[in-house]
C-alpha cells in the first residue's frame, strides 16, 4: 500500500483563506483583529518564526503589534504583558519561545490573560482542554487534529499512540485524541518497548525531535501517521521523526516533512486570533 499524502500546505492555505474572510467581515463591523507578538533576544530561528507569523497574519487581515526587545528583565516583560492584557485593541498575545535564560517562561505565560492566550499554553487553557471544554487549543496540536480529520481517519475507538509528552505538543495532542474518543497511549523516552507500542497503533503521532526515529516497519498496515518532528540534517535537509519512505509503504495516510504539520501551526494561530477577536468583542 502506498499512503495518501496528507497535504498540510493545501489544508493550511484553505484555513488561512477562511480566516482572512472572517477577519474581513469583522473589519466591516469596525472590529480589527490584532495580534501582539513579543520577541525577546536575538535568536535567529525565533526571528524567522516571528517574521513568518507576522507576514501570515497581515495576509489574513489581522493587525500586528510587533514588540521586539533585544534585552528585557523579567519585571519589564511582565509589565509589557500587563499592558497588552489591558489594551482593548489587542485580541491575542503571542510570546515567542524560548525566552532568554534570565526569564521564567512559565511565569510569563501565566501572566497572559487567558482570553488573549491564542497560543493555548496558559494553565487555564490547558486545564479547560483536559476538561474537554477547550477555549484556545495550542496551535500545533490543533493543526494535527485538523489534518487527521481531513484525512478521513476514524478517531472514535481508534488506538492512538503519541510519542513525546511536551506541554507544547505531545500532551495536548493526547488530550485532544482522548476527547475525540480515541484510546490513547502517551510514549516518552522511558517507554519500555516503543516499537511494540507503535505496531499496535491505528494512529501514530510523532513529536520527538529525533530524525527518523520511528521506523517504517513499525507502522501497522493502514495506520495514519502524523509527523510533527522538524529536524535539520548537517546537509540542511529537513527530516521528520518518522522514516517517511518506508512508513508510506504501510500507512493509509501520512504527513510529509516539510509540508505537513508545520504550515498548519501558523494557520491555527491565525484562527485562534480571529476567534479571540470575535469572542472578546461579542
Ligand atoms: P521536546 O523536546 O519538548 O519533547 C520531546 C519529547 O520526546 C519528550 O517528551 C521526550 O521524552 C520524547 N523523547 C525523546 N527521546 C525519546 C525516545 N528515544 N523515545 C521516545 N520518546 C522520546 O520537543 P517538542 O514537543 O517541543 O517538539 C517535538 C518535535 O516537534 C521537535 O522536532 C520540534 O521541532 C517539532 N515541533 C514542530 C512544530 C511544527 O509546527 N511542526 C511545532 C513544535 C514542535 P521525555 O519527556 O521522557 O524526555
Amino acid at each position: 500500500m502506498i499512503a495518501q499524502l496528507i497535504d498540510g500546505k493545501a489544508a493550511a492555505a484553505r484555513l488561512r483563506n477562511d480566516v482572512a474572510a472572517t477577519a474581513a467581515s469583522l473589519r466591516a463591523r469596525d472590529i480589527a483583529p490584532m495580534l501582539a507578538v513579543v520577541l525577546v533576544g536575538n535568536d535567529p530561528a525565533s526571528q524567522v518564526y516571528v517574521r513568518g507569523k507576522t507576514k501570515a497574519a497581515r495576509e489574513a487581515n489581522i493587525d500586528i503589534r510587533d514588540l521586539h526587545f533585544l534585552e528585557l528583565s523579567q519585571a519589564e516583560l511582565l509589565e509589557t504583558i500587563a499592558k497588552l492584557n489591558a489594551d482593548p485593541k489587542v485580541d491575542g498575545i503571542l510570546v515567542q519561545l524560548p525566552l532568554p535564560p534570565n526569564i521564567d517562561s512559565d511565569a510569563v505565560i501565566r501572566a497572559i490573560d487567558p482570553a488573549k492566550d491564542v497560543d493555548g499554553l496558559h494553565p487555564t487553557s490547558l486545564g479547560l482542554l483536559a476538561q474537554g471544554k477547550p477555549v484556545f487549543v495550542p496551535c500545533t496540536p490543533k493543526g494535527c487534529m485538523r489534518l487527521l480529520r481531513d484525512s478521513g481517519t476514524e478517531l472514535a475507538g481508534a488506538r492512538a499512540v503519541v510519542i513525546g509528552r511536551s506541554l507544547l505538543v505531545g500532551k495536548p495532542i493526547a488530550m485532544l485524541l482522548s476527547n475525540a474518543n480515541a484510546t490513547v497511549t502517551l510514549c516518552h523516552s522511558k517507554t519500555r518497548d516503543l516499537a511494540d507500542e507503535v505496531r499496535r497503533a491505528d494512529i501514530v503521532v510523532a513529536a520527538i525531535g529525533k530524525p527518523e526515529m520511528i521506523k517504517g516497519d513499525w507502522i501497522r498496515d493502514g495506520a495514519t501517521v502524523i509527523d510533527v518532528g522538524i529536524n535539520r540534517t548537517e546537509a540542511g535537509k529537513l527530516l521528520g521523526d518518522v522514516e517517511f519512505t518506508a512508513a508510506a509503504q504501510r500507512a493509509r495516510a501520512i504527513t510529509p516533512v516539510p509540508g505537513g504539520v508545520g504550515p498548519m501551526t501558523i494557520a491555527c494561530l491565525l484562527e485562534n486570533t480571529v476567534e479571540a477577536a470575535r469572542r472578546r468583542r461579542g
